[in-house]
């Protein structure tokens, strides 16, 4: 086993990156080390090199959704079914850990992912502290850090065409309670928004709008099965309203998703949300701005329900990753995968994204 490992290093926000070479990690006892199969460039990513995100510990390795291949465990591992996963397995892992699970957040709100002690790969873990993200050649699993072997049929690809996305989708999804024969909007067509379309579809949605760009975007959410899409350049913003009113008998959607990004799109959203319908927002990772609403008209008259979606829990990737094997042929998530870049182009891949010239960015260490 080599000693030296690669990893991209995010020194600062809009510094360039760092490569370094890093000692390989042991496994702490309970934890393991994976070979990094596939990483993955997100929005969340390029927030970080721009200083969006607040608490960040500079230096860090990015890369909190990732797939790797399980090369040693201090002691067994094993999965939620109480089942061992052995060397040689093709994993992903839950990139949250710290969650205490007995403070007030977690025991008395039960919003784990409220908790303040909750730490996320790649974003809240320094480079000081190992190989914690997913843009190095190998991944150090803590103890308590869930892993997640692949379903069979399932490949890092299927997977990683979705990554954090999905189930970032899957739980806003949840949160917007879709009834069966539902008309959905989705605002935003990066990888959350596309997720969210593809569960929406299966959460029993009639139809899915979806609102976004460019164009490679809004054609692979066509693939996924949206009804109709818009390109949210070529539409004012009473023009986009008016788009979804048109496809809706004049009243509305009933359930937005919000996942843009773009704090403006609230205000449109609650334009496009039916009398009583839902409203979840999950696209406003990072503080972008304030935005004014008409309380009377937009919430207290329209008797909406508005969400919040903060994160993930461990049961929303368990579900949407056993829900990404059994429907891939129906949502070929594999598909959004624009490019692929090595270890070394980490910064091009995250340039790219930025211009948002790809659906998916993988890195393969
Ligand atoms: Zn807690
Ligand atoms: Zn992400």
């Amino acid at each position: 086993m080599s000693d030296s490992i690669r990893a991209a290093v995010m020194t600062g926000p809009r510094r360039p990156l760092e490569h370094r070479q890093l000692s390989s990690p042991r496994p702490e006892p309970g934890g393991a080390v994976l070979e990094t199969v596939a990483s993955e460039v997100c929005g969340t990513d390029v927030h970080l090199h721009h200083g969006h995100l607040a608490g960040v510990p500079y230096p860090i390795i990015p890369g909190h959704v990732n797939v790797g291949r399980v090369l040693e465990t201090n002691g067994p591992a094993r999965d939620v079914e109480g089942r061992t996963i052995e060397p040689g397995r093709l994993v992903t892992f839950y990139d949250v850990f710290g969650v205490c699970g007995s403070c007030w957040h977690c025991l008395v709100a039960k919003a784990g992912t409220r908790c303040p002690h909750r730490r996320v790969y790649g974003i809240t873990t320094s480079a000081d502290e190992g190989l914690l993200g997913g843009w190095a050649e190998r991944i150090e699993i803590k103890p308590g850090v869930r892993l997640l072997p692949l379903p069979d049929g399932l490949s890092a690809e299927d997977f990683m065409g979705g990554g954090c996305g999905a189930p970032t989708g899957f739980h806003a999804v949840e949160r917007a309670g879709i009834a069966l024969g539902d008309t959905v909007v989705v605002q935003g067509s990066g990888p959350v928004g596309l997720s969210a379309l593809a569960f929406a579809s299966l959460a029993g949605a009639l139809r899915v709008l979806v609102i976004g760009a460019p164009a490679a975007r809004l054609e692979a959410a066509r693939r996924l099965g949206a009804e109709d899409t818009l390109d949210v350049a070529a539409a004012r913003p009473e023009e986009r309203v008016a788009w979804v009113l048109d496809r809706t008998a004049g009243r509305g959607a009933d359930v937005v998703i919000e996942a843009s990004g773009n704090p403006a799109a609230v205000a449109e959203g609650l334009e496009m949300v039916r009398d009583a319908g839902r409203y979840v927002v999950v696209g406003q990772y990072t503080d972008a701005g304030d935005v004014s609403l008409n309380p009377h008209r937009h919430l207290n008259r329209k008797h909406v329900t508005l969400s919040g979606c903060w994160g993930y829990e461990f049961t929303h990737l368990h579900r949407s990753v056993q829900m990404m094997a059994r429907f891939k042929s129906r949502f070929p998530w594999r598909r959004l995968i624009t490019r692929e870049y090595r270890l070394a182009d980490a910064a091009e891949a995250l340039r790219d994204m930025e211009r948002l010239a790809v659906v998916k960015a993988l890195i393969r260490p």
